[in-house]
């Protein structure tokens, strides 16, 4: 099942919350390759037999990016003589490789009797994901993009005491734990001006658009370039452009409009090593 391909939907369709596929495999955590397991984290509050799923597409975004995976259920339209549906609950959600199979960590009610290696293949696959939980990361997320790029704007103006000579580093966008990284100082006095920044941008409730760019445009037009991007010849290249204002190749999800952030709060600025760490979150506006 690794080296299948799955259609992330979720690349084109960022809120698009329920989607029905079909079955391609499932099997036992336990029996995927021993350099293919150590993706996932075996579930410790269950006594359940975790497996792992694939579907020629899917909605759950897999973890990556600096944004977690989904949460979320697959209905199953069960096989056999009782033809009872099974809910598979998905917990973990990992990429093989970057344009590899996409892998679903889960248990099922009912558990299925095993061993059936073949079980179910090709049935009808109702995929749901956590909207609430969804909907938090791509707050996060794209939040992390309008603090990246108020930096950026008040560092090529030179204003609020940041130097001209930043550039954009890691990213996180964890629930309690997000950041954007930047290389070069930024002061701690700072904070006020990032802020106002990032209010004015959201008050411009701007667009958030995701584009397909080829590797050259992408390079030209993204703050920071193909960010170490691996591009190959004829590839396209996911991007998301904050309102005209900045573009960046990203995997993610993300809102469609900056008033859904809320209010996005910077929380700090760490300097270690030549980094600057600002971490923010973001509050029910
Ligand atoms: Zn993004």
């Amino acid at each position: 099942m690794a080296d299948q391909k799955t259609d992330p939907v979720y690349h084109r369709e960022g809120q698009l919350y329920a989607h029905t596929t079909t079955l391609s495999s499932m099997a036992p955590l336990s029996s995927l390759p021993a350099s293919t397991q150590p993706l996932f984290k075996p579930p410790t509050d269950t006594t359940k037999t975790p497996y792992i799923v694939t579907c020629p597409s899917t909605i759950f975004h897999a973890q990556g990016g600096g944004q977690p995976s989904d949460v979320g259920t697959m209905t199953l339209a069960a096989p056999g003589p009782h033809g009872n549906d099974a809910t598979f609950t998905v917990r973990q959600v990992r990429k093989v490789d970057p344009a590899g199979a996409i892998l679903h960590l889960g248990t099922f009610e009912p558990e299925p009797e095993q061993p059936q290696p073949q079980l179910g293949l090709g049935l009808q696959v109702r995929q749901a994901v956590h909207v609430p939980t969804r909907v938090l990361h791509s707050r996060l997320h794209t939040a992390g993009h309008v603090v990246g790029l108020a930096i950026h704007l008040l560092s090529r103006a030179g204003e609020a005491g940041l130097p001209r000579d930043l550039s954009d580093g890691k990213a996180s966008h964890y629930p309690g734990a997000a950041f954007v990284e930047n290389v070069g100082l930024i002061p701690g006095a700072a904070k006020a001006g990032i802020q106002d920044k990032v209010d004015e941008l959201v008050a411009r409730d701007l667009g958030v658009a995701i584009c397909f760019w080829t590797g050259e445009e992408a390079r030209d037009k993204c703050i920071g370039g193909l960010d170490g991007a691996a591009v190959g010849a004829g590839e396209e290249v996911r991007v998301v452009d904050i309102g005209g204002l900045g573009s960046y190749p990203c995997g993610g999800t993300h809102v469609g409009c900056l008033k859904e952030l809320g209010r996005v709060v910077v929380r700090g600025i760490k300097r270690q090593k030549g980094i600057s760490k600002v971490s923010y979150e973001v509050v029910d506006g």
